[in-house]
């Protein structure tokens, strides 16, 4: 039996960002994944918020991803489209790019690290022990690791083997997406039909479309036929718009599900394994990348002994919220959908409030990743919060925060509060630069904050401690986050 510490089940985003994570900080791990390559069937996801491509950038692969996407600083909600370039954040834009793109971008990196990678394999079932997990391959062969995690898509297998128990709500309605070309002059734009949503656009920019229609009935079969695809273009346009050559097609419906433990003993889930919902609103894959992120330096500090193992509870406490909020908000957007006049009301009543500057701002930051807060308000607005990429000068030159944390290591940044130093039992795990910083420090939502005097950065980005005057709280940051 080959051994890893870590094994993920799945090599879709969720699970090569993981990896990535491990690898940065000397895991032993390796991917299963039954895909023979990174192609991905149809469009699927299109496109990265801020905080996605913030954590690309926190570990330097933003310029790859950013160099074929388009960038939107725009987004939209309840029929109209808010402007959102004000976001405080250096990527204040959605990136459009199709998910095979971000994937393939993904699979290269972590090509450079420390990751093996079992292609064209497939999990058939696991079995775990106090010590360890026994995961045996459809072709006979077994891995054994110390922890895995469940990176394999909403039908988890790895889920459903661990009797993690998946609640949500049941379907209302379903939805075809497609991409085809058109006799007929497409009605490009949206239009809300009594069930739900119709959408037509060009895809890369025409001849052919990419569309979203609502079927009349709701359908679960996951083989839709193109005579599903006629019916439901005739239901909306009243027509079947000359459909042909119809090159993908899936059928996806409003049911929201989440697993209601993301950790059991040593299994673990994240990305769609762990939450799913309709892709209105565009959230899955980046939320998937945020799991990933905000486990890897978890589990990686686990497995090597700095850690005990009740820190991976932290991984359901934070992100388990975030996954219902999720959740919430898709079937929020999938309400306002429908064309009935009492929805229709509502759409315009919401568009109304949200054109107002706080809510846009509030929305725009949602969407975005960048409103999140783990734990409850501390003394200062950046606990809990991610920390701004701020122009930074030190001893070295010009430099920003997230140019600090390419390695993935936990950071105590000193902004004028020499005298807060890590103490000698964390420095070899915990870095320390001395930097001064002169610009505004402002945060999504809330606004301008004061700068901290120091602060202490979790490999995920997010704020562990800050020094308001003094070095009150630093150890015992240090002790419950990076080890005793
Ligand atoms: C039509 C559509 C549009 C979408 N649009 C957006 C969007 O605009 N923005 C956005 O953020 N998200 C969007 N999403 C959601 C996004 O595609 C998913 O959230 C994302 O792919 C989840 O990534 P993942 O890695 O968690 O799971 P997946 O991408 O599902 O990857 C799971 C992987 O596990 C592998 N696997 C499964 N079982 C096994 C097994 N037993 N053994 C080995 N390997 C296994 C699969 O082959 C797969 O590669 C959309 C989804 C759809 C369907």
């Amino acid at each position: 039996m080959t051994e890893h510490d870590v094994i993920i089940i799945g090599g879709g985003p969720t699970g090569l960002m993981l990896a990535g994570e491990l690898a940065l900080a000397g895991v032993n791990v390796a991917i299963v994944e039954k895909r023979p390559d990174q192609a991905v069937e149809g469009s699927r996801a299109s496109g990265l918020h801020p905080r996605a491509i913030e954590l690309l950038d926190q570990r330097g692969i933003a310029e790859r991803f950013l160099a074929q996407g388009t960038k939107h600083y725009a987004v939209a909600l309840a029929g109209i489209v808010l402007e959102a370039h004000d976001r405080p954040s250096r990527h204040n834009y959605t990136l459009g790019l199709w998910q095979e793109k971000i994937e393939r971008g993904l699979a290269d990196w972590i090509s450079e690290l420390a990751v093996t990678l079992y292609r064209g394999c497939e999990m058939a079932t696991f079995v775990e022990t106090a010590e360890w997990v026994e995961v045996r391959l459809t072709d006979g062969r077994s891995l054994g690791a110390r922890y895995l995690v469940g990176c394999d898509g909403g039908r988890s297998l790895v889920r459903k083997t661990a009797g993690i128990g998946f609640p949500g709500s049941e379907p209302q309605a379903s939805y075809l997406i497609f991409e085809a070309s058109m006799a007929d002059e497409p009605p490009l734009g949206i239009r809300y039909g009594a069930r739900g949503l119709y959408a037509l656009g060009w895809l890369d920019g025409g001849p052919r479309v990419r569309g979203v229609v609502t079927e009349e009935r709701l359908e679960q079969d996951a083989r839709p036929t193109e005579s599903d695809l006629r019916a439901a273009l005739q239901a909306g346009y009243g027509s079947d718009l000359g459909i042909h050559a119809v090159t993908w097609m899936s059928r996806f419906t409003d049911a929201a599900r989440q697993a209601d433990a993301y950790r059991k003993n040593r299994i673990l889930l994240a990305g769609d394994a762990a939450h799913v919902h309709s892709p209105v609103g565009g959230q899955g894959l980046n939320v998937g990348l945020q799991d990933a992120v905000n486990l890897g330096w978890k589990l990686a500090q686990v497995v090597k002994g700095i850690s005990h193992d009740a820190l991976l509870d932290s991984y359901h406490a934070e992100r388990h919220p975030v996954g219902a909020a999720l959740l919430e908000l898709t079937l929020a957007l999938t309400a306002l959908n429908r064309g009935d006049e009492h929805t229709t009301a509502l759409r315009g009543f919401v568009a109304t409030s949200m054109r107002m500057d706080e809510p846009r701002k509030w929305y725009s930051a949602k969407v975005s990743g960048l409103d999140i807060r783990y734990g409850a308000e501390g003394s200062h607005p950046l606990l809990g919060r991610r920390m701004p990429d701020l122009d930074l000068v030190t001893a070295d030159g010009p430099t920003r925060v997230f140019e600090l944390m390419r390695e993935a290591q936990p950071l105590l940044l000193d902004l004028g509060a020499p005298e807060c130093a890590v103490p000698e039992r964390w420095r070899e795990r915990v870095r320390q630069v001395s930097a001064s910083f002169t610009g505004i420090c402002e945060m999504p939502v809330i606004g301008v904050v004061s700068p901290p005097a120091a602060v202490l950065i979790r490999p995920d980005g997010h704020v562990a401690w800050v020094s308001t005057g003094n070095c009150e709280g630093l150890v015992e940051a240090l002790s419950t986050w990076f080890g005793d």
